[in-house]
């Protein structure tokens, strides 16, 4: 039988649907939205106080930490705007 974590402690639940719960064990409300490479989201599930909120409707499951890799895309256009930093402060022209 499952068990749950929920605030008034731990809970068995009888069911033999398959739960979304978050690793602590309490209900998912949410799932990681962190970009995996094949285009997808992570999914995972993940509950309201382990999920790391960084905008609306996005959040991110424990597992992912950090910023999100780069697509080649946004790699460039973040280069290029570090050259032009850099040309700015040492003052060429690029
Ligand atoms: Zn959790
Ligand atoms: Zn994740």
């Amino acid at each position: 039988m499952p068990w749950v974590r929920t605030d008034a402690g731990v809970m068995h639940v009888k069911t033999s649907k398959r739960l979304n719960l978050c690793h602590c064990r309490r209900f998912a409300d949410l799932k990681c939205d962190w970009p995996t490479e094949d285009g997808g989201t992570c999914s995972k599930p993940v509950c309201t106080y382990c999920a790391r909120h960084v905008g609306p409707d996005v959040d991110y499951c424990p597992f992912h930490r950090g910023d999100p890799p780069m697509t080649e895309e946004q790699q460039k256009t973040a280069g290029e705007k570090a050259a032009a930093e850099a040309a700015k402060i040492l003052g060429v022209k690029r």
